[in-house]
C-alpha cells in the first residue's frame, strides 16, 4: 500500500489524459491541482484497474472517481457506471459531483435513494442515464421488481463502504455485485478496513491498487479544543457558544431523540437551528441542509450517519456535544470543518466517562489531540472527588445536585 501524498504534490490535471470539457468543467469548478487522492486514484482508474482508496470525507474522493468515469462514459448510451452510497445525503452530493463535471461532456447521471416516491425513480430510470447512483436498499427494491437493468455496468464504486458495513448494508450490496456482470472494474472507498470490508474487497477485486491518504489531514487544518465537563453543564455551554458564533456550526449528538430535544431548545432559545437524522423524511432532511447551506439556520444538529459526508464549504465550527464512541468518526466530524483550504475550529465536551474516548482518539492522531480543558465553573468533578463522592457521600458536584441535597448556594 503506498501513501502518495509526497510525491503527487506536483501533479497537474493536464498531466491526465482528460477530454478538453472536462478540463474546461474543472476549471469551470476552481479546481486548479488534482487533491492527493485524486493524482493518486485518477491515473489507474483510467486504466481500467480496480482501486481500493483509504481516506476520510472531504479528501476529495467524488471528483477522484468521477472524473475518470466522466472520461471513460460521456457520450455512451448505456448505464455503465454504478455508485453505491449509504445515505441519500451522499448520493446527492456525489450526483451533484457528476453533473458539476461530466453535464457539458454529456454525461447522464441518476439518482435512485430511499424515501422518495417510486414513481421518481421511474422517471430518471428512462432518461437514459449514463451513471447510476444509488443507495443499496432502494436499488436492491428496483432489482427485484425487474425495473433496473444492470448488466452493461463496466465500471462499480462502492463509496463510505465502512459506513455501509456500520449500518448493515453489507447483505444488501452482495446482492447488487451478484446481478453485475463479472468483467468489470470496480473502485472502493474506505475511511477504514474492517474486516467485512476486506472480505468484500478480496472477493470482488482483481488485483487492487491500494490508495491510502492520511487519515488525520483534517486534523491538521481544524484547530481543536475538548472542554472536560459534566454532563448536567453541556447545555449552558453550548448555548454560550452557539450564542458567540458568527459563522456555520454544525453539532453533533449522538442519538436521534437527542438531536430533537436539543433542537429544540435551541430554537426556544430564538437561535436558528435545523435537525438531520435518519428517522426523518427525505423532505425535512432536504430542507434542513438547504437551510443550512443558504445560512437561514446557521445551526445543523445532526447524529454522525446523517452528516456524514455532508459537503457544505465553510462550516467553521464543528461541536461534538456528545463525543463520539468511535475514534473514527471524531475524524470524520471535525473533517466537516476546515474543508479544503479553510480553517475552523472542532470543541468537544468531554464527560468523566468519555475519557477512554478521547484516550481512543489521542491513539488514532496523536499529540494534534490538545489536552482537555476544565473550563472554570463548567469544571467536572475530579476523578478523585467523585471517588469522594461515593466512598463518603460527601462531595456534591453541580448546582442540580446541590439543590437536592439542600445545600445550593448563589455562588454555585
Ligand atoms: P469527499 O468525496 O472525499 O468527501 P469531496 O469530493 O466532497 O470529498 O471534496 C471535498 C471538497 O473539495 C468539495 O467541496 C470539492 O468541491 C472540493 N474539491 C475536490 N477536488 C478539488 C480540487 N482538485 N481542487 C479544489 N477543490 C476540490
Amino acid at each position: 500500500m503506498s501513501n502518495q501524498n509526497e510525491n503527487q504534490k506536483d501533479v497537474k490535471f493536464a498531466d491526465f489524459p482528460l477530454s478538453e470539457t472536462i478540463h474546461q468543467s474543472l476549471d469551470q469548478a476552481g479546481f486548479e491541482r488534482p487533491m492527493p487522492i485524486q493524482a493518486a486514484c485518477i491515473p489507474p482508474a483510467l486504466e481500467g484497474k480496480d482501486v481500493i482508496g483509504l481516506a476520510q470525507t472531504g479528501t476529495g474522493k467524488t471528483a477522484a472517481f468521477a472524473i475518470p468515469i466522466i472520461q471513460r462514459l460521456a457520450n455512451k448510451m448505456e448505464l455503465g457506471a454504478l455508485v453505491l452510497a449509504p445515505t441519500r445525503e451522499l448520493a446527492a452530493q456525489i450526483t451533484a459531483v457528476f453533473n458539476e463535471l461530466g453535464k457539458s461532456s454529456g454525461l447522464r447521471v441518476a439518482t435512485i435513494v430511499g424515501g422518495v416516491p417510486m414513481d421518481q425513480d421511474y422517471g430518471a430510470l428512462r432518461s437514459w442515464p449514463n451513471v447510476l447512483v444509488a443507495t443499496p436498499g432502494r436499488l436492491n427494491d428496483h432489482i427485484e421488481n425487474g425495473r433496473v437493468l444492470l448488466d452493461e455496468i463496466e465500471i462499480l464504486v462502492v463509496d463510505e463502504a465502512d459506513r455501509m458495513h456500520d449500518m448493515g448494508f453489507i447483505p444488501q450490496i452482495r446482492r447488487i455485485i451478484a446481478v453485475l456482470p463479472r468483467k468489470r472494474q470496480t473502485m472502493m472507498f474506505t475511511a477504514t478496513m474492517a474486516d467485512d470490508v476486506e472480505r468484500i474487497a478480496r472477493k470482488n477485486m482483481r488485483d487492487p491498487v491500494r490508495i491510502q491518504i492520511g487519515i488525520c489531514a483534517p486534523a491538521h487544518r481544524a484547530k481543536q479544543e475538548i472542554f472536560e465537563l459534566s454532563e448536567d453543564a453541556k447545555r449552558p455551554l453550548l448555548l454560550k457558544l452557539l450564542r458567540k458564533s458568527t459563522g456555520r456550526v454544525l453539532v453533533f449528538v449522538r442519538t436521534k431523540r437527542g438531536v430533537d430535544s436539543l433542537t429544540r431548545i435551541v430554537n426556544a432559545r430564538r437561535l436558528k437551528a435545523a435537525k438531520i437524522h435518519g428517522d426523518l423524511e427525505q423532505d425535512h432532511r432536504d430542507r434542513s441542509l438547504a437551510d443550512f447551506r443558504s445560512g437561514h439556520c446557521p445551526i445543523l444538529i445532526a447524529t454522525d450517519i446523517a452528516a456524514r459526508g455532508l459537503d457544505v464549504s465553510g462550516i467553521e465550527h464543528v461541536i461534538n456535544y456528545d463525543f463520539p464512541h468511535n475514534a473514527e468518526d471524531y475524524v470524520h466530524r471535525i473533517g466537516r470543518t476546515a474543508r479544503v483550504e479553510a480553517s475552523g475550529l472542532a470543541t468537544s465536551f468531554a464527560t468523566l466517562a468519555d475519557r477512554r474516548f478521547v484516550n481512543e482518539v489521542r491513539k488514532l492522531i496523536g499529540d494534534k489531540l490538545p489536552k482537555p480543558t476544565r473550563l472554570e465553573g463548567y469544571a467536572t468533578p475530579s476523578a478523585k472527588a467523585m471517588s469522594e463522592k461515593k466512598t463518603r457521600g460527601r462531595y456534591v458536584p453541580n448546582r442540580r445536585s446541590r439543590r437536592r441535597a439542600g445545600t445550593a448556594n448563589k455562588s454555585a
